[in-house]
């Protein structure tokens, strides 16, 4: 007998989802394969999920890991990735906010 996965279209879990677990975000498709234990710089532990998909440019398929609570997922593989360039406005607009609050992160005088 099997059973039919688990689809969710956003990451909002009290608790680990299982393995096979599918997200669809965006029209972008991906799946559980696992967790892990993330040390916090300020010394909590918290739980990461890993993730599966496929790149948004190549097709390759590629892995990545949120926490429990997330508002969007890396869609490309490492070749593909844009650090720091949002694929979506929200992005975008969150960049925004943490370069206002924090500023943008300066090499130290030396
Ligand atoms: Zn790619």
């Amino acid at each position: 007998m099997t059973r039919k996965p688990r689809v969710v279209r956003r990451i909002d879990f009290r608790l680990l989802p299982r393995p096979g677990t599918v997200l669809m975000l965006d029209g972008q498709r991906y799946i559980v394969v696992g967790s892990d234990l993330h040390i916090r710089t300020d010394g909590e532990t918290v739980p990461i999920i890993l993730w599966q998909s496929r790149c948004a440019e190549c097709g390759q398929p590629f892995e990545c890991r949120t926490g429990l609570k997330a508002r969007a997922l890396n869609r490309r593989c490492e070749e593909h990735r844009r650090p720091g360039k949002a694929a979506t406005a929200a992005g975008r607009k969150r960049v925004g906010q943490h370069i206002a609050r924090h500023g943008r992160r300066r090499r130290k005088a030396s």
